[in-house]
């Protein structure tokens, strides 16, 4: 099978794993007067699987808005992979990154989205293989030969020609998957990915998950209620509440045994 980031286990590049590839430090972010993120501090070694769960409006997606830089934080800063993503160092000072800068940083980071997102009027090759020719500068033929392995890690194959009002949601969402793997990134955002499905669709879109994050070394932060895809993927998960992580721990831990009221509270509603 294909691997989307190019990071078969075992290769010689995963000795990179278990360093830090993403650190919140401080990072404030508020809208308004409401303050969504407070002081927080976080980090997701590489090649992990970390999952974000919490009441709705705790600041999960906040978080992921914040990596994209659709977001900036009021306080504070992000890392990743030992960049800074909204600074850089001038004469031994943080100043505020330029937009050069921001845009080096983020090519490291790939998301999908609850909607996916993709051109309407290019077929599933075309929107797999646009941005790694037109933002990685890849040749053509070397984007749609990985473009197709990718389509087939999704199990698209045979609906390569096709445009996405053709495909089922669950389909078009494969498609996301394969489109944000294409640019290579180092880690893979994902933000309730399968909310926006009909039920029947949702399992075929969390196996392909399960498939790339139990057969690659792609570094995952995500945000999901699935609970039992998250306890599946998950080599830790972080509890929020009210932009604070309350609890963190394995997957085992804080499914069957977690031990603060909010927690359990929460799981209580989901689980
Ligand atoms: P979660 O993903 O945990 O449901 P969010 O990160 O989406 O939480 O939201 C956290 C809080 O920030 C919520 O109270 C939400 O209403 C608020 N919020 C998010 N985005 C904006 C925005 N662009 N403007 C104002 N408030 C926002």
């Amino acid at each position: 099978m294909p691997s989307p980031a190019d990071t078969p286990r075992n290769s010689a590049s995963s000795r990179a794993n278990g360093s830090e590839l993403i650190r919140f430090d401080k990072v404030t972010k508020r809208f308004g007067d409401v303050t969504v993120l407070d002081q927080l501090d976080f980090s997701v070694a590489t090649g992990k699987h970390v999952t974000l769960i919490g009441p709705s409006g705790s600041g999960k997606t906040t978080i992921l808005r914040l990596l994209m830089t659709l977001l900036t934080p009021d306080e504070g800063t992000i890392t990743v992979d030992g960049d800074y993503l909204n600074h850089q160092e001038r004469d031994g000072k943080l100043v505020k990154a330029g937009d050069k800068h921001v845009r080096e940083v983020r090519k490291k980071i790939g998301m999908v989205f609850q909607q996916f997102n993709l051109f309407p009027n290019m077929k599933v090759l075309r929107n797999v293989t646009e941005a790694p020719v037109h933002v990685l500068g890849m040749s053509k033929d070397e984007a749609e030969q990985r473009g197709r392995e990718l389509i087939e890690l999704v199990g698209l194959t045979e609906q390569l020609d096709k445009y996405p009002s053709q495909l089922s949601g669950g389909q078009q969402q494969r498609v996301a998957i394969a489109r944000a793997l294409a640019m290579r990134p180092q880690v893979l955002l994902l933000d309730e990915v399968t909310s926006a499905l009909d039920p029947e669709l949702v399992a075929g879109v969390l196996d392909v998950l399960r498939d790339i994050a139990h057969t690659t070394d792609i570094t995952m932060l995500v945000v999901t209620h699935e609970m039992s895809f998250a306890r599946d993927i998950s080599d830790s998960v972080l509890m929020f509440d009210q932009g604070k992580i309350v609890e963190s721990g394995s997957p085992d831990k804080m499914f069957s045994d977690p031990e603060h009221e909010r927690t359990r509270e929460f799981l209580s509603t989901v689980l």
